[in-house]
């Protein structure tokens, strides 16, 4: 066969993931700063591929500041990702480290955060403290954790 000056594109796109983004349908949620536990349960109750989102986001995000990450991303806030990646930039002013050992009790937030950052399951004491917390910011119907 003759050359023909293109390469076929065989392979699968590398962000192939990003169609199935539920974010994608609810900007509205994303985009507003007070929504952000409306936009975590999105995250965790009803995307397919928060496992693919989190590994981008943490390799695109590595060693930025807080200031240059916007919005929840695999269910973290820009705040909780940058507190979370000891190789980003810290400033005197920002909120400290998020220490995490493994020791984390259940239905806390902190606990809540090692499962969303580590990609573990999250189990049902972590999932009702989020939606109780969602709710009383706005009214939300019953989701289950995918
Ligand atoms: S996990 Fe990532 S891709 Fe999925 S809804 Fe959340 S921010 Fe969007
Ligand atoms: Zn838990």
């Amino acid at each position: 066969m003759a050359y023909t000056g293109s390469v076929p594109d065989a392979a699968p796109h590398r962000y192939d993931w990003m169609e199935y983004a539920a974010c994608s349908d609810e900007r509205a949620v994303f985009d507003d700063p007070t929504r952000v536990h409306e936009a975590r349960i999105i995250c965790v109750a009803r995307c397919t591929v928060r496992s693919q989102c989190l590994a981008f986001t943490k390799s695109t995000e590595r060693g930025l500041h807080r200031d240059r990450r916007d919005g929840v991303a695999a269910g973290l806030t820009h705040d909780e990702r940058h507190r979370l990646d000891d190789t980003a930039a810290h400033r005197a002013d920002d909120g400290p480290l998020i220490p995490l050992n493994g020791a984390e009790r259940c239905g806390t937030h902190l606990a809540l955060v090692r499962h969303l950052w580590l990609d573990e399951p999250i189990d049902s004491k972590c999932w009702t403290r989020e939606v109780a917390r969602a709710r009383s910011n706005r009214s939300l119907p019953v989701v289950e954790a995918s």
